[in-house]
């Protein structure tokens, strides 16, 4: 029989996203294991309001300075402090009383957040990837040498974590990320030319924020999820398989050295990894949709279209060469899917971004987190400055 835990005081970084929003909607169906601690947003103020009057944390963080008068004005009579500010994030989340930290923020800005939570030993549910892919060596050193935990929410790692639960002394030969290949599944390079904003934000199984649904898209998501696999499970770049399956039901696969494989699969929906992570090692009831086998008469496979998607190449290039190459991917892409959804360059021209502040970056073998800093800074420096240059689109 399972045995009653104690409610879980959870912090969630990034409340106001796609991850943040759907964690708070399974609190609220799940109010006897969590309570909410800490609450952080970018800008979204009046959303932030909204939460914190629901779940009455015992801190909120705005990030953008200029909404805090707003914010404060909202609930510092409701007893809630009110704080703000990049900084402030980080100082917040290492605040007694908190159990597990949902990094649910979106891009590199969730990376020293997630390593200051680190330091103050929290428990760490980790959505955002960009922190594993930037700084995966030093992360989870730091996370083992804290005797920190690190539980994955994206849905193809959580697989991975589920497949394994029993399994921690059984080397793993491979593991296998599923991707459903994105609304342009099976498109030629030349049609994938014309590609717009509109049609890259729709993506054919997941909700998501705007930044993951373009890198779905252009399958650089894929390629950032292979990195964050080799750290979240200690494996050597071979061992990482990818194999696109668009119907999105079977979440990933593990095999072993007997050539045993094993799979968890489930019904395309966040709220699921994101409660296992939280919960651990508890499986909590639901009455969400169950899978059912007459709907999907067939599963399929296929290998990725590396040359249609040269994103996907990059990043397993990147994951290869190691040091700050993948650093140097994650920067160039932000600031490319940053100007793709401004409409300023096109869907190959993201992934030309990349090409070439990977073909130009300075090498570092092993670098420290103030290294990785100016890596990302000059990656992005220099990517701006290539678009704005007369030759970007000769
Ligand atoms: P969203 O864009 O929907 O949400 C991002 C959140 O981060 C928002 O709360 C936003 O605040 C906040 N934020 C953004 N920039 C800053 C900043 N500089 N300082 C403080 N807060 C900031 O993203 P998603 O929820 O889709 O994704 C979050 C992470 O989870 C990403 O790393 C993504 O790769 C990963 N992930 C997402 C999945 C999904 O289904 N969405 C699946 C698996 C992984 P505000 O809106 O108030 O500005």
């Amino acid at each position: 029989m399972a045995t009653e835990i104690e409610p879980k005081r959870i912090a969630i970084l990034g409340s106001t996203g796609s991850i943040g929003t759907q964690a708070l909607d399974m609190i609220r169906d799940q109010s006897a294991h969590f309570t909410v601690e800490l609450l952080t947003a970018g800008k979204n103020a009046e959303l932030l309001i909204a939460q914190a009057k629901e779940f009455n944390p015992n801190a909120v963080v705005i990030g953008d300075e200029s909404r805090y008068a707003e914010v404060r004005d909202a609930l510092f009579p409701l007893g809630v402090k009110v704080f703000a500010g990049a900084a402030a994030i980080e100082q917040a989340v290492q605040m007694d009383g908190i159990d597990t930290v949902l990094t649910a923020m979106v891009g590199y800005a969730g990376m020293r957040p997630t390593m200051a939570a680190i330091e103050a030993g929290k428990l760490i549910a980790l959505a955002n990837k960009e922190t594993l892919v930037v700084a995966g060596e030093l992360v989870t050193k730091r996370a083992r040498e804290k005797a920190v935990n690190i539980y994955p929410v994206d849905s193809e790692h959580s697989a991975i974590f589920q497949c394994l639960a029993g399994e921690w002394d059984n080397p793993i030969e491979k593991i296998v990320l599923t991707a459903s290949g994105g609304p342009f599944r099976g498109w030629t390079r030349e049609k994938l030319a014309t590609v717009t904003k509109t049609q890259a934000l729709k993506h054919p199984n997941w909700d998501m924020g705007a930044k993951i649904t373009i890198d779905s898209a252009s399958l650089m998501n894929k390629g950032l999820e292979a990195i964050e696999a080799k750290w979240l499970f200690n494996l050597k770049p071979e061992q990482v398989e990818i194999i696109v399956h668009p119907q999105s039901i079977i979440h990933s696969l593990v095999q072993f050295r007997d050539g045993s494989m094993k799979a968890q699969l489930g019904l395309p929906d966040m709220k699921l990894p994101i409660q296992y992570a939280l919960a651990y090692p508890q499986r909590l009831a639901t009455n969400w949709p169950r899978f059912d086998f007459t709907k999907y008469p067939s599963f399929t496979f296929e290998p990725p279209d590396l040359e249609a998607f040269p994103n996907l190449g990059l990043a397993l290039e990147a994951m290869k060469r190691g040091g700050n190459a993948p650093c140097v991917l994650n920067a160039a892409n932000e600031v490319a899917v940053e100007a793709f959804l401004q409409e300023r360059i096109g869907f190959h021209e993201m992934s030309d971004m990349v090409a070439d502040r990977l073909a130009k970056a300075t090498f570092v073998a092993s670098p420290t987190l103030d290294e990785l800093e100016a890596s990302d800074t000059e990656t992005r420096r220099a990517a701006h400055e290539t678009m704005n240059s007369p030759q970007w689109r000769s």
